[in-house]
């Protein structure tokens, strides 16, 4: 069979192919630690899991409008404009199958063969392959530990030509956690404006915060760069809902237009009652993203403490979302060779930092309980001291 080019230019997803392979593992019986996957351990909240069941018994079990509920649209409008400064309304935000899906259709109805798109590494791993598939060409902007994992506003600037189109900023960021501060969302976007491109803000980890870190939604800097802005988020992380696949996007009415056009002929509306689990989650209390995050800052304290005090890796403490990012260069390994070796000799699954731009890295989840966490780091230091 000869399938189309493009599928030739992607890799598959490594994040997914490597939680799927410790989860087969752990179904064999092999007693595994896996810090993969970025995906919560918590169970999704009663008051949401009971809201969408509602739903369920109420009947909302059939095809709904393209562009998702009219009140979940009004619910998310809502907290872009109460927590984030952002002044859209409803007609201004789709509800797309997670963020991943926002980001894949956001390249699609914006990116042609010739744009550029700049991508800052360390970078979630799907952002170059969205906007291949889309034809595009992703330009990939490094950065290390010396500026915290993050795009300085001369290298921004540096990297733009007159085929720029769009920049992808992700804080906090996976896989770094890192978080940009007010001042430097400021001064990137004044380059933004400047040059007159647009930006997409992936602000799934926004919840996920420590220490006095803080998220400044880089469309709330000013009108001129709202006009520039797009912002995706979704419920996966805040609200412990991976599985349910919800997310959205919020920019000018044009390009929402343009994205209900594209998800009508493609996935039609998300799962009807899975939405109205979303607007409980939006509406309700947020007792429960704070617990989660408490939960999340203990770990991090845990695990950055026995990274750092293992001999040949070092990491820079993460100010938000629930990764480490810790250099493995000391080792002499490149992070496949590290990732394949500890996973086979001690059974432990982590992701090469090569998926994310890095090869000099590796990445851990410690969205898991305190016990993995602790085996895990133990399993990990035996691993590194064998070397
Ligand atoms: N953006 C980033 C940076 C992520 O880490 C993820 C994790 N999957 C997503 C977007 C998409 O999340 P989801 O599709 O589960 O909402
Ligand atoms: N975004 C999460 C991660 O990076 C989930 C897997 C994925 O969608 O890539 O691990």
């Amino acid at each position: 069979m000869k399938l189309a080019a493009r599928v030739g230019q992607v890799s598959p997803s490594l994040t997914l192919s490597i939680t799927a392979k410790a989860l087969a593992m752990k179904a064999e019986g092999i007693d595994i630690c896996s810090f993969s996957a970025g995906e919560p351990d918590f169970a999704t909240p009663v008051h949401i899991k009971t809201a969408a069941q509602k739903a369920l018994d109420e009947g909302k079990t059939k095809y709904g409008p393209a562009a998702g509920e009219p009140k979940l649209r009004e619910a998310i409008a809502r907290k872009l404009r109460e927590e984030n400064g952002l002044c859209y309304a409803a007609e201004n935000v789709i509800v797309t199958n997670g963020g991943k899906h926002s980001l894949y259709q956001l390249m699609m109805v914006l990116i042609e063969p010739g744009d550029e798109v700049i991508i800052p590494a360390p970078y979630w791993l799907s952002y170059p392959e969205m906007v291949k598939l889309a034809g595009g060409t992703p330009v990939i902007v490094p950065t290390d530990a010396s500026t915290g994992y993050k795009i300085t506003p001369e290298q921004l600037r540096a990297s733009i030509t007159p085929k720029t189109k769009l920049f992808v900023l992700n804080s906090p960021s996976n896989p770094t956690g890192m978080v940009y501060t007010p001042a430097e969302v400021k001064a990137l976007a004044a380059v933004v404006v400047e040059a007159d491109i647009l930006v997409v803000s992936d602000e799934i980890y926004e919840k996920i915060l420590y220490d006095d870190a803080e998220h400044l939604s880089i469309g709330a800097v000013g009108p001129e760069i709202f006009d520039r802005t797009i912002i995706s988020n979704g419920f996966a992380k805040a609200f412990s809902m991976t599985g349910w696949r919800l997310g959205y996007l919020a920019g000018s009415v044009e390009l929402i237009k343009a994205m209900i056009t594209i998800q009508g002929h493609s996935t039609s509306n998300v799962c009807t009652f899975a939405q109205y689990g979303a607007i409980a989650a939006l509406n309700d209390s947020q007792d429960c993203v704070e617990e989660m995050r408490l939960a999340f800052a203990e770990r991090r304290q845990v695990m950055l403490e026995r990274l750092n005090a293992i001999p040949g890796l070092s990491c820079a403490k993460p100010d938000g979302a629930f990764y480490m990012f810790p250099n493995i260069s000391q080792t002499g390994l490149k992070s496949l060779e590290f990732c394949d070796g500890l996973l086979e000799s001690q059974r432990v699954a982590v992701i090469p930092g090569v998926a994310f731009g890095a090869d000099e890295c590796i990445r851990l989840s410690y969205a898991t309980d305190m016990a993995s966490i602790e085996t895990g780091m133990d399993r990990l230091e035996k691993f590194v001291r064998s070397l």
